[in-house]
């Protein structure tokens, strides 16, 4: 399989910036994209043996997988809110080389229809490197400014006590650009898990929860609106707990994931709402399947029942 591109905006078709555009209720969510980039297969399989993940992602020739850096773009009629950021434009030379990432969120927005300034609302699952990017945007002399201006940012307090531990195990994927200037600046907001637990909500229809396992604070966010004399439909960015359509054995975590006990016990937690309440999942690393409906096989296990 030939994942390998160049990269760019020129070589991104429209088609491939807008990975998807739906209705749930009176909400509309566009599935907007950083573009692609290259993870090692086995760090994204963990234990999973090599022969039983490759029949579902392929791998190049230096064991790199396809992923995608999708953002949800959710117009609520009052609340234009974005769910993850992208890797943005902070990456090495090196990182680029190997990861190939492409730096698209703002051409995807763009394309979208969706302006920068319009954003009131961005949330941040959990503060990795991948899921912040955008956050803010790197100019040539060094410095960062908010990429979307008018928009109050929200992470998890934890997350950001951790980043700043810069323990060994996960320094890397915790860049200071992507929060600190927004959080000395007062322009993002930190979460407690004790303040969700008291009250979830961002905006009316969105509120976040905690999913600890990949993060010890990862928050997903649900999104629920009912149409007009219709039922309420509900969304789940379920970000890291469940990276792709591929991940959805309980069993199939992350070598990523500081707690992968936890990810298996969370997973099903998730499961028991998700299918029978028929949420919509948004997969935060999905290219290809950004948004689907489960359910369950003969088997007893997770499966896709329809894209979106
Ligand atoms: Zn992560």
């Amino acid at each position: 399989m030939d994942v390998v591109r160049s990269g760019g905006v020129e070589d991104a078709a429209a088609s491939d910036l807008v990975r998807g555009r739906t209705l749930l209720g009176e909400f509309e969510l566009t599935f907007c994209s950083d573009g692609t980039y290259l993870l090692d297969g086995g760090a994204m399989f963990g234990v999973v043996p090599k022969p039983l993940w490759q029949k579902r992602m392929a791998a190049d020739d230096q064991n790199r997988i396809l992923l995608g850096l999708n953002t949800t773009v959710v117009r609520t009629g009052k609340h234009t809110v974005v769910i993850e950021t992208g890797v943005g434009n902070k990456q090495s030379e090196k990182m680029r080389e190997i990861q190939g990432n492409q730096e698209l969120l703002p051409a995807s927005l763009a394309a979208a229809g969706v302006s920068v300034e319009e954003v009131d609302v961005v949330i941040n699952s959990h503060l990795h490197f991948d899921h912040c990017g955008w956050n803010t945007t790197l100019h040539a002399d060094g410095s960062v400014s908010p990429t979307f201006p008018n928009a109050r940012y929200f992470a998890h307090a934890g997350e950001v006590a951790h980043g700043r531990l810069q323990l060994d195990r996960d320094r890397v994927s915790y860049l200071a650009p992507n929060y600190e200037p927004l959080i000395e600046s007062g322009q993002m907001t930190l979460l407690t898990t004790e303040g969700i637990r008291a009250g979830a909500e961002v905006v009316p229809g969105i509120s976040v929860e905690v999913f600890p396992g990949h993060t010890a604070q990862l928050m997903a966010v649900h999104i629920e609106s009912k149409s007009h004399g219709g039922a309420a439909r509900h969304a789940c960015y379920i970000s890291d707990l469940l990276p792709t359509a591929s991940h959805l054995d309980p069993t199939w975590v992350m070598g990523y994931d500081l707690d992968p006990v936890t990810c298996i016990a969370e997973r099903k937690r998730f499961y028991e709402r998700a299918i029978p309440e028929e949420w919509l999942v948004l997969f935060t690393h999905d290219h290809f399947t950004p948004a689907a409906y489960l359910t369950v096989n003969d088997k007893g296990k997770p499966v896709v029942k329809s894209r979106v």
